[in-house]
C-alpha cells in the first residue's frame, strides 16, 4: 500500500530530512519515490482542499509554500491497507507537537502545530488523491 509523506519547510530548513526518512526505513518501509519540491499555490490549495474555510487554512498554505519541501511515497508491504496507513500515522504522531508522544516524529521534532514537521495521508482514499499531486506513475518504483 502506498501513502504520501511531506517533510514540511521548517523541517527541511532545519536539516531533519535524513533523520525523518530513517524512521520509516528502519521499520522496513520502502521509498517508492522521493523529491525536493517548491510547492506553488495551486498545488498547495489542492493538497489542503479539505481544510478550506478553517481558521488555520491561510497559515498552513503560507507555511507549505514558504520554502522547499521533500515529498515521498512510502510503500508499506503489509496485507492490511488500513493498518498500513495507521502504522505511518503512529510513526508521525499526533497533529500537535505539544501533545504528540515522545518517540514519534512530531513528538521528537518541532514545536508549532502549523509547522508540525511532517504530513502523511490519513486514509487509503486520501493517499490516492494526494500522490498524483506530486508524482506521475512512472516516477514510482516497485522493488
Ligand atoms: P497532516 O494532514 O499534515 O498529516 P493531520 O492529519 O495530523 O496533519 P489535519 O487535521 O489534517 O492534521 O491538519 C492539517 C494540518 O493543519 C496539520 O498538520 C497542522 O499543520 C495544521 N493544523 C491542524 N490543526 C491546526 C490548528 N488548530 N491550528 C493551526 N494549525 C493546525
Ligand atoms: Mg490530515
Amino acid at each position: 500500500m502506498r501513502t504520501l509523506i511531506i517533510i514540511k519547510p521548517w523541517a527541511v530548513s532545519k536539516g531533519l530530512v535524513g533523520e525523518i526518512l530513517s524512521r520509516f526505513e528502519r521499520r522496513g518501509i520502502r521509498l517508492a519515490g522521493l523529491k525536493v519540491v517548491k510547492v506553488d499555490r495551486e498545488k498547495a490549495d489542492k493538497l489542503y482542499a479539505i481544510h478550506k474555510g478553517k481558521e488555520f487554512y491561510d497559515s498552513i498554505i503560507k507555511h507549505i509554500t514558504s520554502s522547499p519541501i521533500v515529498v515521498g511515497v512510502l510503500d508499506i508491504c503489509i496485507d492490511d491497507p488500513g493498518g498500513a496507513v495507521r502504522l505511518v500515522r503512529k510513526i508521525i504522531g499526533a497533529t500537535d507537537p505539544a501533545k504528540a508522544d515522545m518517540g514519534t516524529i512530531r513528538g521528537d521534532f518541532g514545536l508549532r502545530i502549523d509547522r508540525n514537521v511532517i504530513h502523511a495521508s490519513d486514509s487509503t482514499k486520501s493517499a490516492e488523491y494526494e500522490i498524483p499531486i506530486f508524482f506521475d506513475d512512472n516516477e514510482l518504483i516497485e522493488y
